[in-house]
């Protein structure tokens, strides 16, 4: 059945000297449980109880205390909205089911009426936010914010009232109480009766206190596990913010050392990167509270025969250890040594995973005399923080793999431009040479045995310009995908010199300006790939031999430049390179006259293979020049080999040589061009 008048504001209609107060649930629980209690304690005689609950869930709180009341008085009626299995029946008392859509589901009422004593709690839910709306609002969907508006009063005439009105509705709930209703309205309903002293308010006033304060003192724990959880909420979105700042994972390990290590207030904080199988670990990032704690930076740090660390990575959970002098809950008897030195009292060791994976691991050190009791928040707190590390590495990596991808796809996409650039003009141009060439040769038979040998020396010419175009691109794709095996070792750049200028003789070139070579014997070895090195200084030679006349000349010189590096720079007193130039000869087909006017020969890859092999080993290249007509100089450094620096005295000769051949020139000597169309007979003479 579902009645919507309010018995509220039937009351207030008939008591209109009433005045409505708000209150909050809490109260309204402590005002209703010290007037069960008033009743349970006897202090009032065979009453009249009526309790009206919203619903079941609230009734069955109280169930046990109407169980015992119903031993006192017949005359106890419990109403309800049944949520499981709540039903009008009549057992030790009255239980009336109401549907939950009737004005009773939103009332609270409960009225005590005895002979001396009265008293009774009459109020309306008000209406507060849906608890989605309260989410929204940012409020906690709390049951103590309920709020009510009503009346609670000792005033007999209107505990009268509020007891007819609801005895008359629970009549048309269950008719079939009308007789024992009718029986209890004219018991119970009369004026007090005269000469019986009235109850002492003292007891009740007395029990209201004690559940008041009980109220105040979940309201204070409610609080308290609200501020430490905030605490910690603010902890890690500091401590995690600060690590997103950056996806370096260095960067990373920094801050969260640091920040733990001052959040948790401990005497050593240590964050490292392991795997489950690590036999030891280096330690790099760690915090101390004072500089009285001793660090353990630099230190090898035993996992695999740490029985801590062993536990952690068994359980993939945190392992606290209050006293290592305890072997409780991991012996670390097998430790002592450690423990002693480093003077761990107290160890909490914390994973990093990631999806079940181990990537690190997060310990905190207490060094005091006394052992620490780690609580439940501190070590949330810490796995809060290595879950938020764990996430922090893998975003990290995965942009690393990201970059990565970048770089290989930015390379993917200099060779397509790099592939439709040389079919596109460069190739096309020696082909359709070639093919003129055959054309006239196949089509006129007559053709004059000059003219057809000229035919065939441009399509031999050409057909081995694109040979060397693939050749050169092929090198330069591989270079800038970075698909390129480096054998770096120290490497004697004299022996380099000699192959490079060796090599530049063999090719058929009819003049060679003079070449002097000025690479001191005593100049330290780099650390390079030497078939590179030779490549690039031959690729410089021959460009400085193409660009200057038989009459100039090619200096090649090599010189510490006070650092790490050895700066080799190769000078002409050729045509010389516009200033504004300067940079672009380094572009891929760049070429000053253009492909189809040079007389000199090659790809316009040159430069550009030499830049991405300097690169490659670690050196800078670059090219300097006063302008047209004033000669050029090629510099390019590389990094001198590990174990002679800071001893450029060292001599070049028990090392790695590149491709030796027995005819290279020698430190500090000039190398002559060959005599004209006899190439095979040059030699070389010895500098003054
Ligand atoms: P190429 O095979 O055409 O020589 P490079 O990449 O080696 O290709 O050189 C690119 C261009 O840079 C050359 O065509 C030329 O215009 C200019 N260049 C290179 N070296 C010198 C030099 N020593 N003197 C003058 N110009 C040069």
């Amino acid at each position: 059945m579902s009645i919507q008048a309010s018995v509220l504001e039937e009351l207030l209609k008939s008591s209109p000297q009433l005045r409505p107060q708000l209150y909050f649930k809490a109260s309204l629980t402590a005002l209703s449980h010290a007037m069960e209690d008033q009743v349970l304690a006897a202090g009032v005689r065979m009453p009249l109880v009526i309790a009206s609950f919203q619903r079941e869930r609230f009734y069955r709180q109280e169930s046990h205390r109407y169980e015992r009341i119903a031993a006192l008085t017949p005359h106890i009626y419990v109403l309800a909205a049944p949520e499981t299995s709540f039903m009008s029946e009549s057992k030790e008392y009255e239980t009336i089911a109401f549907d939950s859509d009737d004005q009773l589901s939103r009332e609270w009422h409960l009225v005590v009426l005895g002979q001396n004593y009265t008293a009774c709690l009459v109020c309306q839910e008000r209406q507060t936010l849906a608890p989605s709306e309260q989410e929204t609002a940012g409020l906690p969907a709390m049951d103590q914010t309920r709020r009510f508006e009503g009346v609670w009063t000792f005033d007999r005439q209107a505990s009268c009232t509020a007891a007819r009105i609801l005895l008359d509705r629970i009549a048309l709930y269950r008719p079939e109480l009308r007789a024992k209703i009718e029986q209890a309205k004219t018991d119970y309903l009369v004026e007090a009766v005269p000469g019986l002293s009235e109850v002492d308010p003292d007891p009740f006033a007395q029990r209201l206190v004690t559940y008041l304060q009980a109220g105040q003192y979940k309201l204070l724990k409610a609080y308290r596990a609200m501020s430490a959880q905030e605490r910690r909420e603010r902890l890690v979105n500091l401590i995690t913010s600060a690590m997103r700042r950056s996806l370096d994972p260095n960067e990373i390990f920094k801050v969260a050392v640091e920040e733990l290590g001052r959040a948790m207030q401990v005497c050593r904080c240590l964050v490292y990167r392991c795997k489950a199988t690590d036999a030891t670990v280096p330690i790099i990032y760690e915090s101390l509270s004072s500089a009285a704690v001793k660090s353990v930076v630099g230190q090898s740090w035993p996992l695999q025969e740490n029985p801590l660390f062993q536990a952690v990575v068994q359980q993939l959970e945190a392992i606290a250890v209050v006293d290592t002098q305890i072997a409780q809950p991991v012996d670390l008897s097998s430790l002592d040594l450690l423990v002693d030195r480093w003077q761990i009292r107290s160890w909490l060791m914390v994973p990093v995973i990631y999806q079940g994976r181990l990537l690190g691991m997060v310990e905190l050190h207490h060094c005091r005399q006394e052992p620490y009791g780690w609580s439940h928040d501190e070590m949330g707190l810490v796995e809060a923080v290595a879950t938020q590390l764990g996430v922090a590495l893998i975003q990290s990596e995965s942009y690393a793999n990201l970059e990565d991808l970048n770089q290989q796809l930015e390379a993917l996409e200099r060779t397509r431009s790099n592939l439709i650039a040389i079919t596109g003009h460069e190739l096309r141009t020696p082909l359709s040479t070639i093919q003129v060439c055959l054309e006239s040769l196949a089509s006129e038979p007559d053709m004059p045995p000059e003219l057809r040998q000229v035919m065939l020396n441009t399509a031999m010419t050409d057909a081995d310009r694109m040979r060397k175009l693939i050749q050169d691109f092929i090198t330069l794709s591989r270079l800038e995908s970075g698909r390129v095996q480096w054998h770096l070792e120290p490497i004697a750049l004299d022996e380099c010199v000699d192959l490079a200028v060796s090599s530049i003789r063999s090719m058929n070139r009819e003049e060679l300006p003079q070449i002097r070579a000025q690479v001191p014997l005593e100049l330290p070895q780099v650390q390079a790939d030497g078939e590179r090195v030779v490549e690039v200084l031959s690729k410089l030679l021959d460009n400085a031999c193409k660009f200057t006349n038989p009459e100039g000349e090619v200096v090649i010189e090599a010189k510490t430049n006070g650092g790490k590096m050895l700066e080799i720079t190769i000078t002409d007193t050729g045509r010389g390179i516009e200033p504004n130039r300067l940079e672009t000869v380094f572009d891929r087909f760049y070429q000053e006259e253009g492909a189809l006017r040079r007389t000199a020969g090659g790809t316009g890859l040159g430069l550009a293979i030499c830049r991405q092999i300097i690169k490659g080993l670690g050196g800078q290249i670059w090219a300097e020049s006063a302008g047209r007509d004033q000669g050029s100089q090629f510099h390019f450094t590389l990094p001198i080999a590990p174990a002679v620096v800071g001893n450029s005295s060292q001599s070049s000769s028990p090392t790695n040589r590149p491709n030796s051949t027995p005819n290279s020139g020698q430190n500090g000597q000039v190398v002559e061009p060959p005599p004209k169309g006899r190439r095979s007979s040059r030699k070389r003479a010895a500098l003054g």
